[in-house]
């Protein structure tokens, strides 16, 4: 509409002035909503007005008997009970509509649950202020979202006031030094929508890199490693394993080698737990979900094969 307005001024008055002001006003709005994106949802839910602005530095998530259903609707989650001791990583698989991408919604707060409890750090989430909440989580998003910026300031965006020798160490931990280093301007080299473009592991590993920058107890990972080659995957891999060491991990997963080595997967299916335990015990339970979904990804059949093959009788 601004441009529109723009152009229109343009041509009514012949003041080109004002309306290059007014297009790169729109400029701003579009950089604005791009980062409104890049930061995902906005606050939906307002701090209760005793909210504390405790920062959880425990990476202890409950769910206590928690209920959730979207608006009118049916319920996602039924008595929803899971701890997860600071610094455990755990895989959460099921089939499409299960309910794995709820349950992270609602540990960063996108929604509030309607039955039980939530709690982080031993605080429960409703008495946390939602800025506090987000200083405790990182998510390694499936598609990391760049803006026309510096590669530099595409990392600092995860911490603002961070310093340009904090932005290269989180650089360097996430295997991001040596391609940005390569690049025409360095850390200066703009990128995004008309910038140099990253391959998607390079962009996966900022990604990382924001999450080594902020720093936080809990890392949500909404796992996207496919589609990439070897030595791409190879590089994620690592840099996604120095990440986790000493956090919680709570892993969306599409691809069950990739949690394989996690302390602990669950299984839901209509927003309930129906298994939970160590992969190695799971993939050897008779009968088991997780052994079927196991030796199904062995014969070569995709994620979302194995996942709609959950949802018919076997
Ligand atoms: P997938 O593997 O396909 O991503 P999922 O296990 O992550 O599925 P959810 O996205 O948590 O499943 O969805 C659980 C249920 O809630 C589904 O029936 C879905 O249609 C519904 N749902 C998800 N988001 C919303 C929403 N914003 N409004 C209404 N219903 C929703």
């Amino acid at each position: 509409v601004v441009v529109v307005s723009a152009l229109t001024f343009r041509i009514l008055h012949g003041s080109r002035d004002l309306a290059m002001a007014l297009v790169d006003m729109t400029q701003h709005f579009s950089y604005l909503g791009e980062t409104l994106r890049i930061i995902g949802q906005p606050h939906e839910i307002a701090d209760a007005p005793e909210a504390a602005p405790i920062v959880p530095h425990e990476g202890e998530v409950e769910f206590l008997d928690v209920a959730f259903a979207y608006g009118e609707g049916r319920k996602v989650l039924r008595d929803f009970t899971l701890s997860i001791p600071a610094g455990q990583k755990v895989g959460i698989v099921g089939p499409s509509g299960a309910g794995k991408s709820t349950i992270v919604h609602l540990l960063q707060r996108l929604h509030d649950v309607q039955e039980g409890e939530l709690r982080i750090g031993g605080h429960p989430v409703v008495g946390l202020q939602q800025d506090s909440l987000r200083a405790a989580i990182s998510v390694v998003p499936q598609e990391v979202s760049l803006f026309h910026r510096s590669i530099g300031d595409n990392i600092r965006f995860a911490r603002p006031n961070a310093t340009d020798e904090e932005v290269v160490a989180a650089a360097k931990a996430a295997y991001c030094d040596d391609f940005i280093r390569a690049l025409p301007d360095g850390y200066d080299t703009l990128v995004g929508e008309r910038g140099a473009k990253l391959s998607g592991g390079q962009r996966q590993r900022v990604g990382i890199a924001r999450a080594f920058l902020k720093d936080t107890p809990i890392i949500i990972l909404d796992e996207a490693t496919s589609g990439l080659d070897t030595q791409s995957e190879i590089e994620v891999q690592s840099a996604l394993a120095r990440l986790m060491r000493d956090r919680t991990v709570i892993a969306v997963a599409h691809r069950l080698s990739t949690i394989a080595g996690f302390d602990r997967v669950v299984v839901v299916i209509e927003g309930q737990i129906v298994e939970d335990g160590s992969p190695k015990d799971l993939r050897r339970k008779e009968g088991g979900i997780f052994a079927r979904m196991w030796s199904l990804q062995a014969e070569g059949l995709s994620m979302d094969d194995i996942a709609a093959s959950m949802i018919e009788p076997s």
